[in-house]
């Protein structure tokens, strides 16, 4: 099953970019594995899937131990200040600083430990009450001030769209964040790159591609509905 879901969204990637007149290589996809057990994770390895997504920072941990060490860790979801001495070291890219007190946290981590972290910045485009993220107003000012910390990088940004039946509907999100994402390249900021659009779910990531997403996080398309009450 799940080498089949892999197949048809990797298929579904290629068309959109395809579509866009982007490159073959020009979006990658991420393996959203939160709830999901170490086997499923195995199950996409074979089929040589390297990046996967966690929202929690002890289940991504544990996950990492457990598995082979050329996993690339994505940390997608909201981060506590207090969690992020448990984090560092064991991502590729952290998707969700939202602040700048999150992320002077992560340079001071990464400063102990002696190492480079790299992130991206959340914003909430369509200013959704329920999520994390800062505004498309504040998002320059973020970047220009964090982009002044040792120890981290910013590579771009990430949105979570709305949750809507029809994908269509997301489209404008996705521009806005292009948008921004050139608006802020043209700052030339220093330590600040904006080669990075992580943006693009199950619902929505062919219409994300379209817009230029660089990085689509998909998870139950790839392993099936997340069920909540079992622990792993
Ligand atoms: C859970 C999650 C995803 C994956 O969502 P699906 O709809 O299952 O593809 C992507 N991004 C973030 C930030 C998530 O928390």
């Amino acid at each position: 099953m799940i080498a089949d879901n892999l197949k048809t969204v990797q298929n579904n990637i290629r068309t959109s970019l395809d579509r866009a007149g982007r490159g073959q290589t020009d979006a990658a996809l991420i393996a959203v594995s939160k709830t999901k057990p170490v086997s499923m994770i195995m199950e996409a390895y074979a089929q040589g899937i390297r990046d996967f997504g966690e929202n929690k920072v002890q289940e991504l941990a544990e996950k990492q131990e457990q598995l082979p060490k050329d996993i690339r860790w994505h940390m997608i979801g909201h981060l506590q200040r207090n969690k992020v001495k448990y984090l560092i070291g064991k991502t590729a890219l952290i998707h969700s600083v939202d602040s700048y007190r999150l992320a002077e946290e992560i340079s001071k981590e990464a400063a102990k430990k002696k190492t480079d972290v790299d992130i991206l910045i959340e914003v909430n485009v369509a200013q959704e009450e329920s999520k994390f993220g800062v505004s498309m107003e504040e998002a320059p000012d973020l970047v220009k001030k964090a982009a002044g910390l040792p120890f981290i990088h910013i590579k771009g940004l990430m949105t979570i769209a709305p949750n809507t039946e029809n994908p269509e509907e997301n489209r404008k999100y996705f521009q806005c964040l292009k948008q921004l994402s050139v608006d802020i390249t043209s700052k030339n900021v220093d330590n600040v790159s904006m080669n990075v659009l992580s943006m693009g779910m199950t619902n929505d990531y062919m219409v994300a591609v379209e817009e230029g997403s660089t990085y689509v996080r998909v998870g139950t398309g790839i392993f099936g509905e997340r069920n909540y009450d079992v622990s792993i």
